[in-house]
């Protein structure tokens, strides 16, 4: 029997309980899934990083732990943390991230605001362009950033990417490195960031690389809050870009008093960009543990080097 802890907060874990122990059937494993496993007894954790286990010293036989967020920032530099992590890749959460990126951006690309908030009998005729005419860049081309990609290459837009290794994806003009960061955000229009959070990509969008922006550009942010320096992307609002559309924040929730709340030139979601989703996560999550109790290599593993 294969011993699985459960270390999240209370609200998710009925959901987990229904969930998981069905995916478990499905792979083939028999699994005693429990939130109070003796440490030493442990195969498995299954952690959220704000979860109850904080100390992984004890869980001296677990052969991994499977993370429930994609985001491992939280996790990844705990120094107790000695055992293989992996992150989670979940279909369902990926889904959700490119419905919201593609409504975010036709937002911005279709100019809805003019008329969502333009009710004023103005018969206003401007014609949007197409979406041939709109360069998106995304930065990050992972499990989201790709799948953002390709949903909006088949809406008809040019798409660039930007990665740390290089990538090869049918329609997308792909760079890395820092020369191609460069020419990834000069010209563009649109730029969604999907990049983790680790030392590299802190504040990668500064005063220096926010002036590449096309004058008007707007800036789509599901990433993280500190892939973006504040002041700097507050002075960009008033030159070259035009509007930002933020779901995470250097400090969340987001303080009620923040300047950020009544810019009009910036939109606040409130970190809801996708989430987890038990159903399709339970799958991901027992796939991992087949392949561990096979000996297979894992899924998603977390490079602690890269912290990502
Ligand atoms: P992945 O690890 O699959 O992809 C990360 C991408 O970023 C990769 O393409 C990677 O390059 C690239 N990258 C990392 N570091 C650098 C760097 N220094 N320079 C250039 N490129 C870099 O992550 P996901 O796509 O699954 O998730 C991305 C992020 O989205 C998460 O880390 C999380 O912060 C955020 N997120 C936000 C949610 C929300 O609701 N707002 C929900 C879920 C996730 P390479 O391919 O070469 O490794």
């Amino acid at each position: 029997m294969i011993r699985a802890l459960f270390s999240a907060g209370d609200p998710i874990w009925p959901e987990y309980q229904t969930t998981l122990p069905p995916a478990f059937a499905k792979a083939g494993l028999s699994v005693d899934l429990s939130r109070d496993h003796a440490p030493d007894t442990v195969d498995y954790i299954i952690a959220a990083p704000n979860g109850p286990v904080q100390d992984f010293t004890p869980f001296t036989r677990c052969k991994a732990v499977l993370n429930l967020w994609a985001g491992v920032e939280d996790i990844a530099p705990n120094p107790t943390l000695t055992q293989p992590l992996a992150r989670m890749v979940d279909p369902g959460l990926t889904d959700g991230m490119v419905e919201w990126v593609v409504g975010h951006t036709m937002r911005h690309h279709l100019g809805l605001d003019v008329h969502v908030h333009g009710q004023d009998g103005q018969w206003r005729t401007d014609y949007p362009p197409l979406a041939s005419q709109r360069p998106v860049t995304i930065l990050g081309l992972g499990a989201l950033g790709t799948a953002c990609a390709r949903a909006l290459i088949g809406l008809g837009f040019p798409v660039t990417g930007w990665s740390r290794s290089q990538k090869a994806i049918d329609g997308v003009t792909c760079l890395s490195g820092n020369g191609g960061l460069r020419a990834a955000l000069t010209d563009a229009q649109i730029v969604i960031l999907l990049l983790p959070l680790t030392n590299a990509t802190t504040n990668i969008l500064d005063r220096q690389t926010l002036a590449l922006l096309a004058p008007g550009s707007f800036i789509i942010n599901p990433g993280r809050g500190p892939l973006i320096d504040d002041d700097d992307l507050l002075t960009a609002l008033d030159a070259n870009v035009a509007h930002a559309t933020l779901d995470v924040f250097r400090v969340e929730p987001l303080p009620a008093q923040h300047p950020f709340w009544a810019h009009p030139k910036i939109t606040v979601t409130p970190h809801i960009a996708s989430t987890t989703r038990p159903e399709t996560a339970a799958l991901c999550i027992a796939e991992n543990i087949r392949r561990g109790e096979a000996g297979e290599a894992l899924l998603h593993l977390v490079d602690r080097t890269k912290g990502y």
